[in-house]
């Protein structure tokens, strides 16, 4: 896809720090990386979004990030843990818009701020919990 920084990057149109390809995805070093060892997990065919993606193309993309994360995880100074996230679209935060998995390293001395407050729950009644796993349950295909 033209202007695609990724498929530059998939092209070799563009340079990137590479830890692992195959004849589906690759995964990188992100440039502006939030802590050291954040890396992207991208598969190679151009789709936008994770919700785009075929199961065969999901597949790939989950198993390589297992595979960069244990070996990140073999470094204990690199990785004791990690988050796994994926921005599906602007609204979440994405702006590459050609799907991608970070793999985000946490250790105790990297203080990188993605955190679940649990303090900051919502508290939903018996009857919003019920109506909104009903709605998301009859959507499933
Ligand atoms: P997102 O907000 O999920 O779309 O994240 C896009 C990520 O891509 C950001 O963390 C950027 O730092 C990263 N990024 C953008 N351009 C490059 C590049 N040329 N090489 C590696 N990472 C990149
Ligand atoms: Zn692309």
């Amino acid at each position: 896809m033209e202007n695609c920084v990724f498929c530059k990057i998939i092209n070799k149109e563009l340079p990137s720090y590479t830890v692992y390809e195959d004849e589906n995805v690759i995964a990188l070093l992100d440039i502006n990386p939030k802590v050291k060892g954040h890396t992207l997990v991208i598969p190679k065919g151009h789709e936008a979004n994770f919700s785009h993606l075929t199961a065969d193309q999901a597949r790939h993309l989950f198993l390589t990030t297992q595979k960069v994360l244990k070996a990140l995880l073999s470094t204990e100074s690199l990785a004791q843990g990690a988050n796994i996230l994926i921005n599906q679209d602007q609204i979440a935060g994405q702006t590459e818009m050609h799907v991608h998995a970070h793999i985000i390293p946490r250790t105790h001395k990297n203080n990188f701020g993605l955190n679940f407050n649990h303090s900051s729950s919502l508290s939903l009644s018996h009857e919003q919990f019920q109506n909104i796993a009903k709605e998301i349950s009859e959507n499933l295909k």
